[in-house]
């Protein structure tokens, strides 16, 4: 079974070395939408996949740090790199260019790992992302799945290498969270209020 929630952000990128030379030299902006799913083949205690309440925690800040955020790849010049780190508050800049394809897969590396960090506390240990949509325009998405995300060949989307500005994560309930992602830390999550016996 497969479970769906949507995200909405605003960003900016410039994406390089494609046909579009509004988008390979202008920053510009789109509405995102951006579909997680979760799978599992088993449900939890409360009889669901994943309780959309836990992406709320530390899924919905990740999330959120793409909102008015202009997103860059590591390889553009120092000077834009600088430009924007100084001039902008809320950036981004990650391994790979910020296409519609590769927002996608830092999406689904860092969901990913989030979850993976996350105490599992009712059942739902089976729950795991399936894949994500990333729309960047009402006609045009780009779907990753696990395979995807791991594919050395489409580039490395290595957690460490993506850096959120201090603006970002000063909006996170916890600032620091990703530097306790990277160094391997456990999210806690509640335990449910009520619990009612399951028959034998
Ligand atoms: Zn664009």
């Amino acid at each position: 079974m497969i479970i769906r929630k949507l995200y909405r952000f605003e960003a900016a990128h410039i994406v390089r070395n494609c046909s579009s030379d509004r988008c390979k030299y202008s920053l510009h902006g789109h509405s995102f939408r951006c579909e997680l799913e979760l799978t599992a083949d088993r449900l939890d205690a409360g009889q669901m996949v994943y309780d959309f309440g836990l992406l709320k925690r530390h899924v919905k800040d990740f999330l959120d740090a793409f909102d008015h955020a202009t997103l860059f790849w590591e390889r553009e010049s120092a000077q834009f790199r600088r430009a924007v780190e100084r001039h902008s508050r809320r950036w981004i800049r990650m391994p790979v260019s910020p296409t519609a394809e590769q927002l996608s897969r830092v999406i689904f590396v860092g969901a990913r790992a989030l979850l993976a960090a996350t105490e599992r506390a009712n059942g739902d240990e089976a729950a795991r992302v399936h894949s994500v949509t990333l729309h960047e325009t009402d006609t045009g998405c780009a779907q990753c799945f696990e395979d995807d995300a791991d594919n050395p060949a489409m580039g490395v989307v290595d957690p460490a290498r993506i850096a959120f500005s201090p603006a970002v994560k000063a909006e996170w309930r916890d600032p620091r969270m990703w530097d306790k992602l990277l160094s391997g830390a456990r999210f806690k999550t509640p335990r449910p209020a009520v619990q009612i016996a399951r028959r034998a």
